[in-house]
């Protein structure tokens, strides 16, 4: 059943249900209708406070547990989320705007699924083999988790992005103080309801409020081993500073901007049909999203046909209904962001090939668009439009592909369509981005890692490199005669 009433829920902090000190609240809106849902505590610093004490105390037990045991809670904590996947799926989809069904079939069992990789994964942890590399000495590596672990969480996809950092984290064991985005905090919070239910007290710690207050107060805190954010570039760039006073280990996961490179030789309509989903899943509004497309000269035309229909099919409307593709943006704000993007490109002579303007309708609802007539250091090539917009560019040749792939700050994901191994081969190796595919765009898999080059960011969400950065390692020598 779709939620109507504005709601109020709490906070966790040491498994309990709390709110902020002060009592202060802040309102959370469903971008389909642009109406308050819910309210959510504005939390402080003496929240943050609480939170790191509670998860500090309860690491000095959880550091004894064993993987085994830490897996079989986290397998329970996946069970918990399918159990009370409708929940889920209605909370997601009012709050982030996302079409519900789309949810269900493709987001909820991928986060399952993920918190069952972290559990298995967290019990084949592997060091390098004891041994004696000095005459008379022993020398052993112990893998051990850092302590408490912040994590800071953007909007676009609140509940997978909450179990990419508490899966390894805990499976590491190590304990959490979570802090999702303001905009959409609730997936997180009913998660660490379940959790209060599962994990001893502290060890998962759930705190909602500002970034620039709540997330920066963890990100300073002594007490805080690593932070953990996915978001925007500049925000990484603000934490990185802010961490560097206490030399807190930083897993940066940032923006993209990634290309699609399609060849002379390329299955236009496989292109196309990877475009229509990888540009305009989650409303365009994912960091790997299929954005801008450098097509051959010689299929330009060609690609333009079978892929403005393709667009123009992109289903919109109210997230609750079966069969949509695409809901709204998720905030007004993000809305105009993405109005701005496309105007100013109009302004400067780019050709809407289709959409280009915001729905005449309630809530922040944005059309597909297709934006041709672009130069390479136009701004709407250059940075992160976060919206359904793609913008497509002719290339001559497959150099040129290549440098214009790679000339952005960003280097998050890309993919390369063509028909031969070779070219598909040599591409992704000169792509500079943390994930290349070939004649597809945007699966991701639980055992395969996903992070950035350049301004994308550093660190791995995912497989059992993401265990890795949760974890440091000692040398433990033993004199043995
Ligand atoms: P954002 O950077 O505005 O916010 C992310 C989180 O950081 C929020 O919880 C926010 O409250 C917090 N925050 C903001 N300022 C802070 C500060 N000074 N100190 C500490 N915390 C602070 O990002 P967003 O708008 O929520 O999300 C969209 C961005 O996330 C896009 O750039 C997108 O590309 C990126 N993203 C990246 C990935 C990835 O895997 N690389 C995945 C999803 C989203």
């Amino acid at each position: 059943m779709a939620t109507t009433a504005v709601k109020h829920y709490q906070m966790f902090v040491g498994g309990q249900g709390t709110d902020a000190t002060g009592g202060e609240t802040q309102a959370v809106v469903n971008p389909a209708t642009g109406e308050v849902m819910a309210e959510v505590p504005r939390a402080t610093e003496a929240d943050v406070e609480r939170a790191v004490t509670a998860a500090r105390q309860a690491f000095e037990t959880w550091v004894e547990t064993t993987p085994r045991e830490r897996s079989e809670l986290l397998l329970k904590l996946a069970d918990a989320l399918i159990e009370h996947g409708d929940e889920f799926g209605d909370l997601e989809s009012e709050n982030v705007g996302k079409p519900r069904a789309l949810f269900m079939s493709e987001e909820l069992p991928v986060c399952a699924d993920h918190l069952r990789f972290f559990a298995g994964a967290g019990r084949i942890l592997e060091g390098k083999a004891t041994g004696e590399y000095m005459r008379g000495f022993t020398s052993m590596i112990r893998r051990e988790p850092l302590g408490v672990v912040g994590s800071i969480t953007p909007w676009n996809y609140p509940l997978m992005m909450a179990v990419w950092k508490i899966g390894p984290a805990l499976a590491a064991g190590n304990c959490v103080v979570l802090k999702p985005s303001g905009w959409t905090p609730l997936t997180s919070l009913r998660l660490a309801e379940l959790a209060a239910d599962i994990f001893p007290p502290g060890v998962l710690n759930v705190i909602t409020g500002e970034g620039r207050v709540v997330g920066a107060a963890i990100v300073r805190h002594p007490g805080v081993a690593m932070v953990s954010l996915t978001g925007d570039t500049a925000t990484g760039k603000e934490i990185a500073r802010l961490a560097s006073d206490t030399v807190k280990r930083v897993h940066l996961e940032l923006g993209g901007k990634a290309p699609v490179v399609v060849f002379d030789d390329a299955d236009l309509e496989a292109v196309s049909q990877g475009i229509k989903i990888g540009g305009f899943f989650n409303s365009g509004q994912d960091c790997t999203a299929a954005t801008r497309i450098l097509a051959g000269s010689r299929i330009y035309d060609n690609l333009l046909a079978t892929l403005v229909p393709a667009v123009e099919s992109v289903k919109v409307g109210d997230p609750l209904q079966e069969g949509i593709d695409m809901g709204p943006m998720v905030s007004k704000r993000q809305l105009e962001t993405v109005e701005g993007f496309v105007d100013r490109s109009r302004q400067k002579g780019a050709t809407i090939l289709t959409g280009g303007s915001r729905l005449d309708r309630r809530g922040y609802f944005y059309q597909p668009s297709v934006v041709a007539n672009v130069s390479q250091d136009s701004e709407i090539v250059q940075k992160e439009v976060f919206g359904p917009v793609v913008t497509v560019q002719r290339f001559k040749d497959d150099d040129e592909a290549i440098a214009w792939a790679n000339d952005v700050p960003y280097g998050l994901a890309a993919s390369v369509w063509t028909r031969d191994f070779k070219r598909a081969m040599n591409a992704s190796r000169k792509l500079q981005f943390g994930t290349v595919w070939i004649n597809t765009h945007i699966p991701l898999v639980s055992e395969m890692p996903h992070g950035g080059y350049k301004q994308s960011g550093y660190g791995k969400d995912l497989s059992v490199y993401s265990l890795e950065e949760y974890t440091q390692i000692k040398h433990v020598m033993a004199a043995i005669t």
